[in-house]
């Protein structure tokens, strides 16, 4: 009843990066960076586990960015020149790579830290990839003139990775699609299919994740103007109920999405948000056990996963490990209390 699961990134070490930013410089270089990678995962890897999770991730030690670290195994694409652009509809101006030709995988993009992950904990794991239409909207386009053609082709490499990554052991693999929430009508019409396409021939789990953003001040800012009810997931739920995929993560704790909201997924487990990562104040055990029992009015008990609102990448890491701490402790107040039984 009511596992835990953290959305996919989480802080990393002064050591192995520059702290407080989307996309840190890496301290080291070669094998010395690859091994401290690593090490960061081990970290956090234990992190999880003493918090009590249940479902652990590699808090994206390996990526310098959630979307750019899969985008560095395409080839088709220049990393060398990269220009800035305006993504999520223009909210912020972000330094992104081009795509010049035809997209094709370079090799493997996560087996390492996948399979590092996997001999490392015996409990449930869980990857995280960029969703297609994210991608689209986190790369400057010289190619393929057409924004949906691009996602399908993005589609076909991330499901290639997927499959591979399902047989390293990966028990859920969860796309992130922060794009859902700003074009929620492309959302509908072709991205959950493009969101299939990459999921397509998966056994394990499936998840999606659907946020407002990591808590940066440009995220803050345009939070302010979405007005006191945050009404965009419903254009894209009823598509994802229809869909194949089986998990939607999405967020709640001091957010302004109306709870109801969660009754479109209707058959689907959903990550309820209950740890929120825009603010540096701890949550505390009974404040994440009455955001589960609020979720609990749309959700079936048997359905409920609890979660963090986004991923905690730019958080300081005592925070990030306060915070995993209190989602651990409210789910196991939750159930407690509001599982009946343990
Ligand atoms: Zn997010």
């Amino acid at each position: 009843m009511f596992p835990t699961a953290i959305a996919g990134s989480l802080p990393k070490p002064a050591w192995l990066a520059e702290t407080g930013k989307l996309w840190p410089k890496w301290q080291g270089e070669g094998a010395a960076l690859a091994q401290a990678k690593l090490d960061a995962t081990l970290l956090w890897i234990k992190a999880q586990e003493d918090a009590g999770l249940d479902v652990i991730g590699d808090g994206e030690q390996s990526r310098q960015h959630f979307v750019h670290g899969f985008l560095e195994r395409v080839d088709g694409i220049d990393f060398e020149h990269k220009v800035e652009m305006g993504i999520r509809d223009d909210r912020y101006k972000a330094m992104v790579p081009q795509v010049v030709g035809p997209l094709r995988l370079k090799g493997r993009v996560h087996e390492t830290e996948a399979r590092f992950l996997r001999l490392h904990t015996k409990k449930k794991i869980k990857f995280t990839l960029p969703g297609p239409m994210t991608i689209v909207d986190t790369v400057a386009d010289r190619f393929y003139g057409d924004r949906v053609k691009m996602a399908f082709a993005f589609a076909e490499l991330l499901n290639q990775e997927a499959l591979a990554l399902q047989a390293d052991g990966v028990d859920v693999i969860q796309f992130d699609e922060p794009a859902f929430n700003v074009y929620m009508e492309d959302a509908a019409a072709w991205g959950v299919q493009a969101l299939e396409r990459a999921a397509q021939g998966l056994t394990c789990k499936t998840a999606v994740h659907i946020c407002y953003g990591y808590g940066i001040q440009a995220n803050n800012d345009w939070k302010k103007t979405l007005g006191g009810e945050w009404r965009q997931y419903e254009k894209v739920f009823p598509a994802l109920a229809a869909s194949s995929i089986d998990q939607v993560s999405l967020e709640c704790i001091h957010s302004h999405v109306p709870p109801d909201l969660m009754a479109l997924l209707k058959g689907k487990d959903v990550m309820v948000g209950v740890i929120d990562v825009a603010s540096d104040e701890i949550e505390t055990a009974e404040e994440v056990a009455q955001t589960i029992g609020r979720a609990l009015k749309f959700v079936p008990k048997e359905h409920l996963i609890a979660c963090t609102n986004c991923g905690l990448a730019p958080m300081g890491r005592a925070v990030a490990e306060a915070k995993l701490r209190a989602l651990g402790e409210g789910a196991a107040l939750a159930r407690q209390r509001l599982g009946g039984g343990t």
